[in-house]
């Protein structure tokens, strides 16, 4: 492996390790434990919890060098790496800044979670930066955002965002499931951290739960610790399924973002549909930034049809290609209405302040031809 080794290349070299036996896979280490050796302390014992087994230590080495980070960690799942990276960075006591339109899951845990651990936070508008300063408390220590948020695909003033930490001595953290490494490398413009859920585009597959935290050693580091205490190890099985997952994320991803631009545009220029939200199309409040900072705009679209919640249930039904399901990144196109799967948690009027109407639909592209998707949508609609 080169460091000028493009993403292409980097998603099928980087991070391989001794070949054994000569095998060109990584294969599967189904062993709890192994050999002691010669161990400088407890969480240098090998064990499958410790997450350093060989299938963890290959997996950290190409996660490290898809985002360009020193070092990575990868979790049992998106929500294992989201709550280890924050337990570590806040501490005891410590208070969070968070864009206000998060990942449900991740907005639970702020929202129920947080009191009950002595930890508090502060929502702001992530895309203007003159009312941060306000958010700031003596015990602030982190500020956390995503690269394009779910569902609505805000973009983020990222730049701001790390000057803003560096200056108030903040842990920049962000997770970046949606734009994936392909489309956006946010350690190449000064983020701490990076977390993923690679339950989505990094395996692709739609068949395990994985996350990722990628950064500096250190950091890493002090998260490996809690996580290993927490129990969030990955299994053997689903290291290798991940590892095999992420050799075709570049392939996978250029097409989703071809597909999905494709039927963002479709959706756009519909008279059934009342308003699409799309980084890539200029009506897009953040298309200037991913224009400027990703590779691409990604696979995920998320839309409102004339008529609301009704139309939208008609038109998921009429769909013959995107399956009716949660999740996303996978090589099959998804398709759900927030509301009523994983913005569900929140209360009405939590959804409302996100920008989540009882109407609108998020759409995950596969990789099916990008024609067929088309017209799927465009009978879908008529
Ligand atoms: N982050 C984002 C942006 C997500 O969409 C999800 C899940 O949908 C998660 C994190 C949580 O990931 P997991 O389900 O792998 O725990």
């Amino acid at each position: 492996m080169s460091a000028n080794d493009r993403i292409e290349t980097r998603v099928i070299h980087a991070g391989v390790g001794p070949r054994i036996d000569g095998a060109l896979v990584t294969p599967i280490f189904q062993s709890a434990t192994y050999e002691m050796q010669s161990q400088a302390d407890y969480h240098d014992i090998r064990y499958l919890r410790l997450n350093n087994t060989p299938s963890h230590l290959a997996l950290h080495r190409k996660l490290a060098a898809l985002e360009v980070g020193e070092a990575a960690l990868v979790t049992g799942s998106g929500m294992a790496a989201i709550s280890a990276a924050l337990l570590t960075v806040l501490g005891a006591g410590g208070h969070l800044i968070a864009q206000s339109c998060l990942y449900g899951g991740t907005m639970d845990i702020l929202t129920r979670e947080f009191a009950g651990l002595g930890l508090s936070y502060t929502l702001i508008d992530a895309t203007d930066p003159s009312q941060w300063r306000d958010a700031l408390r003596p015990n602030t220590r982190a500020i956390y955002v995503e690269s394009l948020t779910n569902p609505t695909l805000e973009i983020a003033d990222f730049e701001a965002v790390v000057a803003f930490a560096r200056e108030q001595k903040l842990v920049s953290l962000i997770d970046s499931t949606f734009a994936s490494p392909v489309n956006f490398r946010p350690i190449e413009h000064g983020f701490d951290l990076v977390l993923h859920s690679c339950t989505k585009y990094l395996n692709g597959h739609s068949d395990i739960t994985a996350g990722a935290v990628i950064g500096s050693a250190d950091l890493v580091e002090d998260v490996r610790k809690k996580l290993n205490l927490l129990g969030g190890t990955l299994d053997p099985h689903a290291c290798f399924l991940l590892e095999r997952g992420m050799k075709t994320l570049a392939l996978r991803v250029k097409q989703q973002n071809e597909s999905a631009l494709a039927v963002a545009r479709l959706l756009e220029g519909h008279p059934a549909v009342a308003q699409v939200h799309y980084p890539g199309l200029q009506s897009h409040p953040g298309h200037g930034r991913a224009s400027r900072l990703f590779d691409g705009y990604g696979g995920m679209i998320a839309f409102e049809l004339h008529g609301g919640r009704a139309a939208a249930e008609r038109c998921i039904a009429r769909l013959r290609l995107p399956v009716h399901a949660v999740s996303l990144g996978g090589v099959e196109s998804l398709i759900t209405m927030p509301s009523l799967s994983v913005h569900g948690g929140l209360t009405a009027e939590e959804r409302a302040t996100a920008g989540i109407n009882d109407g609108l639909l998020r759409l995950s592209i596969g990789i099916e031809a990008k024609e067929d998707l088309l017209m799927d949508f465009q009978q879908a609609l008529a």
